[in-house]
């Protein structure tokens, strides 16, 4: 990104929970996903002095002990565990059924009517908006404002918001692997896709990149793709198609009407920056190695967060921006050159909320330089010098600073309105009765089937659609006469 420093730093995603283990086993990924030594840091103001919720995820005793700094009590903490006890609960329930045909909700409702637990788990999860089991189990704004933010990273939404994409979202951050935990892949999200690479080559693929599609036949007796490689027009036939972009993009190149709904729209405000050191904490008890270890939060308070949403609900960018923060080469020094690690250089990644496209959508220009601005404000209220003058600086004098609005998101990778998931996540099972058996990959066009995130329980860095779309060949295979096979 930064073309006069050596740092392998992801432009958009940056962290994995989502890739199941058995994927991993199946395509003998050599992969290290390494664990973050502190979840969450959330710098807050109390009584004139500077301090901060710090969540853990080695050592319980530091969770415990902040919890009782902020609120005054262990309440919250243990609060806390239970909820999230919620979370385990359905990921245990579930998770295995990603890479299975889809199940009948009612199926799925089945599995959690053993204890009062499991039902717990499933009303608050999947019946009742989230922000029902949020105000429910906590009394802290800080703390339901951290809770909360794992149902908006990426969608538009509120807590109590019927159409439950807030559910939605949260449980797709919660059942990774089971733990819901998010790891570094070392050597950046590069590594996974050179593994993924070499295993596809190994296996005997071949891989074109930079290619221009032109059309996509999808209606006749083979499935034909027609595309510009080198300057060069080509066509490939084949007996089947998988796509991976979204059904926006499938849409255009079949002439078909995409139809999506507002909670198919995109709400994030991505940044990436190299800094030539760590800025400082006004909470002078925390390091910034510590500090921005794990996710660094700012202005995500749950009251917060309602009125951040209210005003780009109305057509503004919010006052105080919701936004996390996260410094990768804190965990994984491996995407610096040794130089740079040596002289103190870090890669800084910011995830700003409650942004939606259509705030963009008229003065792309002009709105993401405001934004711009207002998430830096956002992040330097807790700083001790701003962030920009943190900024490494490139020989042409610019600064290595790089923000993406939804507009930027779509127009880079075809994402409907920047949807970091193509559109919006959806159950981890059948939402209609004609869903129950299948794989949540298939299109109304014969043996072309959704590879990528817009596919059923799609979404993230997952491998998830492309496994169910390789197990719906291999049964389309299966069931034809062994003449066609
Ligand atoms: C800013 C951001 C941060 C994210 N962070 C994370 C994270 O930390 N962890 C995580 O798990 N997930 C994250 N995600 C989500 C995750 O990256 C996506 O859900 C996932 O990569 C989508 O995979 P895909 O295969 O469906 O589509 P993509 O990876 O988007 O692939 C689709 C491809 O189709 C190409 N394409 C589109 N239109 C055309 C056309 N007309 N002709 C030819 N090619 C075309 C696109 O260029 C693109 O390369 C993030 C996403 C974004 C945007």
């Amino acid at each position: 990104m930064f073309p006069d420093f050596d740092a392998r730093l992801s432009r958009y995603a940056y962290l994995v929970s989502l890739l199941p283990q058995k994927i991993i086993r199946d395509l003998g990924l050599n992969l290290e996903l390494r664990r973050r030594a502190i979840a969450s840091c959330t710098p807050y103001v109390s009584h004139g002095q500077h301090g901060a919720l710090v969540l853990s995820n080695l050592d319980e005793e530091v969770s415990r002990k902040s919890i009782v700094d902020l609120t005054g009590s262990e309440t919250e903490f243990e609060r806390m565990k239970n909820f999230y006890n919620l979370s385990r609960v359905f990921a245990e329930q579930v998770w295995d059924s990603m890479l299975e045909p889809l199940l009948a909700k009612d199926e799925m409702a089945g599995r959690f009517k053993d204890n009062e637990i499991s039902r717990e788990a499933w009303r608050s999860l999947v019946e009742e908006p989230l922000g029902n089991a949020i105000e429910r189990y906590f009394r802290n704004d800080l703390v339901r404002g951290l809770v909360f933010t794992d149902a908006k990273i990426g969608v538009f939404t509120y807590p109590h918001d019927p159409s439950l994409v807030q559910n939605r979202c949260f449980l797709y951050h919660l059942i990774g692997n089971k733990t819901g935990e998010w790891k570094v892949p070392v050597g950046g999200m590069g590594a996974v896709s050179s593994e993924l690479e070499q295993t596809a080559r190994k296996a005997g693929a071949e891989i074109l990149t930079n290619v221009n599609v032109h059309a996509l036949n999808v209606t006749g007796k083979t499935r034909s793709v027609e595309f510009r490689v080198d300057g060069k027009l080509e066509t490939v036939d084949a007996r089947f198609l998988l796509v991976n972009f979204g059904r926006n993009v499938l849409a255009r190149f079949t002439g078909r009407l995409f139809q999506p709904d507002r909670t198919d729209e995109g709400s994030v405000f991505k940044m990436n920056m190299l800094l030539c050191r760590l800025p400082q904490l006004k909470a002078k008890k925390y390091l910034a190695t510590e500090a921005f270890c794990g996710t660094f939060r700012s202005d995500e308070g749950y009251e917060q967060m309602n009125a951040s949403y209210d005003q780009a609900s109305g057509g503004r960018l919010p006052e105080n921006t919701p936004c996390e923060m996260y410094c990768h080469t804190l965990t994984d020094e491996s995407i610096l050159a040794p130089d740079l690690h040596e002289r103190g250089f870090h890669t800084m990644t910011l995830f700003g909320l409650d942004s939606p496209w259509s705030l963009f959508a008229r003065d792309n220009a002009n709105m993401r330089r405001e934004a711009e601005k207002r998430f830096l404000a956002s992040i330097n209220q807790w700083l001790e010098q701003p962030i920009e003058d943190c900024l490494a600086v490139a020989r042409d004098g610019r600064r290595c600073i790089e923000s993406k609005s939804p507009v930027d998101i779509e127009d880079a990778l075809g994402m409907y309105h920047g949807n970091i998931f193509q559109n919006a996540p959806t159950f981890p099972f059948a939402a209609r009765k004609e869903q129950v058996g299948t794989w949540g990959v298939e299109t109304e066009f014969e043996n072309v089937f959704l590879c990528g995130s817009s596919a059923l329980r799609g979404g993230a860095v997952s491998g998830i659609p492309g496994h169910n779309a390789a197990m719906k060949v291999l049964e389309a295979i299966n069931k034809a006469p062994k003449t066609e096979r």
